[in-house]
């Protein structure tokens, strides 16, 4: 191909020609094999290729792919929407679907407006979130993210929505310990409410296990109790944004259930569709629905593709490969071996700092001093070179450090499909040696610290 028409993330760089994937595997048009340890972006949740899939899209496609949400039900969204009301909350029975997770935020964002409109309160229209958060790419889900990479081009059309401390531990801002803190950044919610005015605030959102900001930042045991009882005291809606996290990816349906807190509102992507279709979701208490449902009966939101059969179909095989296959239940001890793993190979490279994350969503943090915990300078672009060096060496991992945050040290994920297999991580662990090592033999040698 002599120039390329297609507008890449970066535009002159050189990408490989991706040809087929296999399971946890991918390979290119030079028959070069890479193993895909971060699902995309955290996206393949059942790897690639699964033949079931194929046969439920194709099923479908034989009847009806797509029809307008405003004229038309189908039986897949139907059932899907069922499905998940089953699999979540007890109180989490509406579900609302979009395409993207930025979508889901989004309409969560306006859910959590209307709903305070139809209970007559008009004030209530800015959103609370954290530093060093992702919650997407369209205006108002980046208005609630602190991402300073991706906010910056378009600071003047955003929304000024305060933001908290995140619970990063391992660089804790108050250089203090859990629980002896006493979730002090959780207690900042608090603070910043009364310093806005609870009359302002329609709801508070959060990761629950911080991902494309931080590299699976997990906040201690008790934060989320913490959280919660802040926004019930103040009249605020709690939004979970699971896009990351949902779908099995740390070990349960939803991540804020090893947490043992209800959110009003959930946000569902990525493993919803496993990378075989755009599809996600807002999913809605019963309570927060209530006065919708009794006052406009509409929610102002929706896209011309929202809820189309196809995707529902793809997603309800998804759901069904997963249970069939017992995947979700097994991610944990997965997520412990793989873990042990990663910790091990700490011993042997001083510049892995923190090895943090839950189930199969882990991060690991790069620095320049282990006892200091000093980041690499930022023109180093240690977590750049990473990727690249594990890209040669045929394993994909996923970017989630400095580059997004300015600030904070370098970081990648690793977050493989669930179904991974013991002997596939141990090729992972392989594959990831050989990138850390190489990163010692000519990375640290070739520059000066
Ligand atoms: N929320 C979270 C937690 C995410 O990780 C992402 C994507 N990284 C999004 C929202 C946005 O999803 P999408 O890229 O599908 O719009």
């Amino acid at each position: 191909m002599d120039r390329t028409y297609l507008i890449k993330p970066v535009i002159d760089a050189e990408y490989p020609m991706i040809d087929y994937g296999k399971g946890v595997y991918l390979y290119d048009s030079e028959g070069k094999e890479y193993l895909d340890a971060s699902s995309g972006a955290i996206t393949a949740n059942i790897g690639h290729g699964v033949q079931e899939i194929i046969d439920a899209m194709t099923e479908q496609a034989k009847r009806v792919s797509f029809v307008y949400r405003s004229q038309f039900t189908s039986e897949p969204a139907e059932k899907l929407a069922k499905k998940i009301a089953s699999l979540s909350f007890p109180e989490l029975n509406w579900c609302f679907f979009v395409n993207s997770g930025s979508e889901a935020t989004e309409t969560a964002m306006k859910i959590s407006i209307q709903y305070w409109q139809e209970k007559g309160v008009m004030t209530k229209t800015k959103v609370l979130s954290r530093w060093m958060s992702y919650h997407g790419i369209t205006l108002g889900a980046l208005s609630m993210s602190g991402h300073t990479g991706r906010r910056a081009r378009f600071i003047p059309l955003l929304e000024d929505f305060p933001v908290i401390q995140p619970p990063y531990c391992y660089r804790c801002p108050y250089n203090k310990e859990a629980p002896e803190c006493g979730y002090l950044c959780a207690n900042e919610l608090d603070n910043m409410i009364r310093r806005i005015g609870s009359e302002h605030i329609a709801a508070f959102i959060a990761e629950p296990i911080i991902g494309a900001s931080g590299a699976a930042i997990t906040p201690p045991q008790d934060y989320y109790k913490v959280i919660k009882e802040i926004c019930e005291r103040h009249q605020i809606l709690f939004i979970a944004d699971e896009v990351m996290t949902g779908f099995g990816r740390t070990g349960t349906m939803l991540a804020c259930e090893q947490w043992g807190v209800e959110p009003d509102i959930v946000t569902l992507g990525k493993g919803m569709g496993a990378g075989y279709t755009p599809i996600a979701a807002t999913l809605v208490g019963d309570h927060v629905m209530e006065p919708i449902v009794s006052g406009s009966k509409t929610i102002m939101g929706g896209h011309t593709l929202s809820a189309n059969p196809q995707a529902c179909a793809v997603s309800l095989a998804v759901i069904e490969y997963l249970e069939k296959n017992k995947i979700i239940p097994e991610v944990k001890k997965k997520g412990e071996y793989l873990k042990a793993k990663l910790l091990q190979l700490q011993k042997s490279f001083s510049f892995i700092g923190d090895i943090r994350g839950r189930g199969l969503m882990l991060g690991i943090e790069f620095v320049q001093n282990f006892v200091e915990k000093k980041p690499f300078p930022r023109a180093m672009k240690v977590t750049e070179s990473m990727i690249s060096i594990a890209q040669h060496h045929g394993l994909l991992v996923y970017p989630a450090g400095a580059g997004s945050d300015g600030v904070n040290g370098d970081a990648v994920m690793i977050a493989p499909p669930l179904n991974i297999t013991f002997k596939e991580m141990d090729d992972l662990i392989q594959r990831l040696q050989e990138t850390l090592q190489q990163f010692t033999n000519f990375y640290l040698k070739e520059v000066e610290l």
